[in-house]
């Protein structure tokens, strides 16, 4: 009794000890002081509500100098400027080929505190930040469009990292970010494509041969989930279009019935 009571006391000493382990760190994480992503201004204390959690990476400066793109080219999502019709695209675009992809919409501008904060999403480990990024680009695309969260149909599809990026990084940043939206529109999220090949970081192909680099870099790996289906592609930033255009023609290939794409910035 006296060796099992001991043993017992050792136990619940353990236990406690760790507990007690567990409780310094959360307090110690909670003490630390949080900075902004993109300034490293310290942050107040304090979250925001989830779908609006991106925004407690950002101090309350940074937070106000990102504002949506307000009137985009349909083709490339960029601002269309000030005098042109909302049917003609932006001249940076305007005689590019869709590629498959029907309309693009974007939440940002790719620069400044957007820039940042993809960066910090990108290559400073913050996955947390993908899923309210996805619900703000969400609330983005069902106010610009309300027929987002109505068609019966749709499915989200995340733009894959090859697998060995995924294992370097321990996430892929699509894949997180495209929960958030299906979450946010109320869709189903079907990973159908898969990056069977690596490619180049596109920075610095030239924009041209940049859709020749990463064609045939993706295949669809569920046409039975998508074929006949309409579908958003999701992906965090959108440059040359080369690689939503590579992921569409995959998804084409499956039976796609028309494809539009989601992006954090452009
Ligand atoms: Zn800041
Ligand atoms: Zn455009």
């Amino acid at each position: 009794m006296a060796w099992s009571g001991t043993t017992a006391a050792r136990g619940v000493a353990g236990a406690l000890a760790a507990r007690g382990l567990e409780l310094a760190a959360g307090l110690a994480s909670l003490l630390a002081p949080r900075a902004c992503v993109t300034c490293r201004r310290p942050l107040p204390p304090g979250g925001p509500a989830r779908h609006e959690a991106w925004a407690s990476a950002l101090c309350p400066g940074c937070r106000g100098r990102l504002g949506p793109i307000d009137g985009a080219c349909l083709g490339c999502g960029a601002p269309r400027g000030p005098h042109a019709a909302p049917s003609r695209r932006c001249a940076a675009c305007r005689g590019v080929p869709l590629g498959g992809v029907a309309r693009t919409t974007a939440l940002w501008r790719y620069r400044g505190v957007a820039r940042r904060l993809l960066h910090a999403v990108k290559y400073e480990g913050r996955e947390d930040l993908c899923p309210p990024l996805g619900l703000a680009l969400a609330a983005h695309l069902a106010a610009l469009d309300p027929t987002w969260a109505s068609t019966p149909d749709l499915l989200v599809v995340p733009v894959p990292v090859h697998r060995w990026r995924r294992i370097a990084r321990g996430y892929d940043q699509g894949a997180a970010l495209a929960a958030g939206v299906a979450e946010g529109l109320g869709r189903p999220l079907v990973a159908a494509l898969e990056r069977h090949r690596t490619t180049p970081p596109l920075h610095g192909v030239d924009r041209d041969a940049r859709d020749e680099v990463v064609a045939g870099a993706f295949r669809c790996a569920a046409p039975g989930a998508v074929r006949g289906r309409p579908v958003l592609l999701v992906d965090d930033i959108r440059t040359s279009g080369a690689t939503l255009r590579a992921a569409a023609r995959a998804l084409r290939r499956a039976g796609v019935r028309r494809i539009e794409a989601g992006v954090l910035a452009r």
